[in-house]
């Protein structure tokens, strides 16, 4: 007899720990299925999110930043550090830790919730019936009401480029580098591919990143993507665009990238090579040929906009499902689910996913770019804060960025908003609250906002919308 449940969610990733614990507040009987097991075979839940991905890179972003700010910053403010060293192995065993205290956190919220919790693997076959092996090879049958699937995402690979141990290694294999290369090849320069590379750069390594595309992060407002590719350039990171990685040839304790370029064929020497070409949703093993859920062409799972499956009863949320792959946006999925099942009635806002590059500066959005609304006829008009007039940006060092606010030109409505600069992973909050809320340029004009601060740099915007920012010098500026 098969063990029932309201709900099971399979996978304890961001989106799947968050409807399980969601579910479990509302009063389902639920269970939550995770197969990760850590370095030391250990179960840990929170997917790629805590154990590989945002908050071990945020550890070490932030334990480089630091580390170059005193290198290079302090100085200037009449702070001098004269003996300036790291230590990797405490930097990386300090990340460990704090993905060990968040994982072991998770575990700790599925019990105070009352989640039942299966460490194993979960194959889906028809009805809502779950087959779980347990990572001891014990084989137990569960059925649920509603099935959650948010098996989330893994590396993407690409042929010229296999991965191996110890020189040519992927996202995971970037955060846990028990030594600054001296020569650092990353593939890719996308969000995970320049986190990465910034991190190393600053502990010292000399980093070239290879990108196919001719555009620098295409999907970034223009003008902040060129502010962007400038400030990384000055701080030492080799980027070059448009050139196409073909293969690969390991040389000993050395990996030769062999690339092509508008100039022909290249060929560059690493002490590693990082591919960060994307990210696959995951579904190996997941599910049985009569499960009725259904792949796009994409190999994600189809479902729509209230990730529903075509199997009645089967939702999927978070990365293995159309969308950004971003933590937050599988989080409000999985909730946004298990609320419909308990008969609330939550919607996606997929027009308010904030995006952040958490480098220095750091890059945030949310909604519509320039170049986007200028694609589709839309009529728009802007306003842009440089940080270089923001006095908290002066008081702190640190003036690099811009701030830029775009509302239709007809109902001042704010369509998006662009940033770059230091700490602007915050202050986007302020731009998708205002946006949830419908606000206009003229809202965010008419707010106060505590001085001195950086989120005056969105107030500014806003008012330059209509052309009367306060600090920037414009003699055309309107009543
Ligand atoms: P995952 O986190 O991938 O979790 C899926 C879980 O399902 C895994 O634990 C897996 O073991 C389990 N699973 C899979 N199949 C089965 C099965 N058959 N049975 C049982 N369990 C199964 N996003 C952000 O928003 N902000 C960031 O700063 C950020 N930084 C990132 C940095 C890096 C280096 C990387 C790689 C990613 C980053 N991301 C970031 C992306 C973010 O990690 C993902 O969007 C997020 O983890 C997706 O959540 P998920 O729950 O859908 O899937
Ligand atoms: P993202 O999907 O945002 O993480 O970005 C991954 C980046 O890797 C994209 O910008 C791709 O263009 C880039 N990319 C994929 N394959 C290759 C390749 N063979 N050589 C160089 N860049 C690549």
């Amino acid at each position: 007899m098969a063990t029932k449940f309201d709900v099971i969610v399979i996978g304890a990733g961001p989106a799947g720990y968050h409807a399980a614990i969601r579910a479990a507040q509302l009063g389902l009987n639920t269970a939550c299925i995770e197969k990760w097991l850590d370095k030391d075979d250990k179960p840990a839940y929170g997917g790629t999110c805590l154990n590989v991905g945002c908050i071990p890179s945020k550890a070490l972003l932030d334990a480089s930043h630091k580390f170059i700010d005193a290198k290079n910053h302090f100085s200037e403010i009449g702070i001098i550090s004269k003996e300036l060293d790291i230590d990797v192995p405490k930097m990386i065993a300090r990340k460990n830790m704090v993905v060990s205290n968040l994982t072991k956190g998770v575990a700790g919220l599925f019990k105070a919730n009352g989640v039942t919790t299966f460490e194993g693997v979960a194959k889906l076959h028809a009805n809502r019936s779950v087959e779980f092996t347990s990572h001891k090879g014990d084989v137990e049958s569960l059925e649920a009401d509603h099935i959650v699937i948010a098996t989330g995402s893994v590396p993407a690979e690409i042929p010229p480029c296999p991965i191996t141990d110890n020189l040519i290694v992927d996202s995971a294999g970037a955060l846990d580098l028990d030594a600054v290369p001296k020569r650092m090849g990353v593939i890719g320069a996308g969000i995970v591919g320049l986190e990465l590379g910034s991190v190393w750069n600053r502990l010292g390594s000399k980093v070239i990143v290879l990108e196919a595309l001719d555009e620098f992060l295409p999907l970034v407002d223009a003008h902040v993507a060129r502010e962007a590719l400038k400030q990384f350039k000055k701080q030492g990171m080799d980027i070059r665009l448009g050139t196409r990685v073909t293969g690969t040839e390991i040389k000993g304790k050395k990996v030769k990238v062999l690339y092509s370029d508008s100039e022909g064929d290249k060929s560059e020497t690493f002490d590693k090579l990082v591919v960060a070409v994307g990210r696959t949703p995951y579904t190996e093993d997941l599910l049985a040929a009569d499960s009725g859920v259904t792949l796009d062409e994409r190999g994600f799972i189809y479902v729509n906009d209230l990730c529903s499956t075509d199997a009645p009863g089967v939702h999927a949320v978070g990365d293995v499902v159309r969308g950004p792959m971003l933590a937050h946006k599988g989080m409000e999925e999985g909730i946004m689910v298990v609320e419909r099942i308990a008969g609330k009635k939550p919607l996606v806002n997929y027009d308010c996913v904030p995006a952040v590059m958490y480098t220095h500066p750091e890059i945030a959005w949310v909604g519509r770019s320039e170049q986007e609304l200028k694609a589709n006829g839309e009529k728009y008009k802007t306003g842009s804060f440089p940080m270089a007039a923001s006095g908290r940006a002066m008081a702190a060092n640190d003036t690099v960025g811009l701030i830029k606010v775009i509302a239709d030109e007809e109902t001042d409505r704010i369509l998006g908003v662009h940033m770059i600069g230091a700490h602007i992973s915050e202050l986007i909050a302020e731009a998708v609250i205002a946006m949830e809320f419908g606000a206009s340029a003229e809202d965010l004009g008419l707010t106060m906002f505590a001085h001195p601060t950086l989120s005056e740099g969105l107030h500014e915007a806003s008012l330059a919308v209509a052309g009367h920012a306060i600090h920037i010098a414009n003699r055309k500026r309107k009543k």
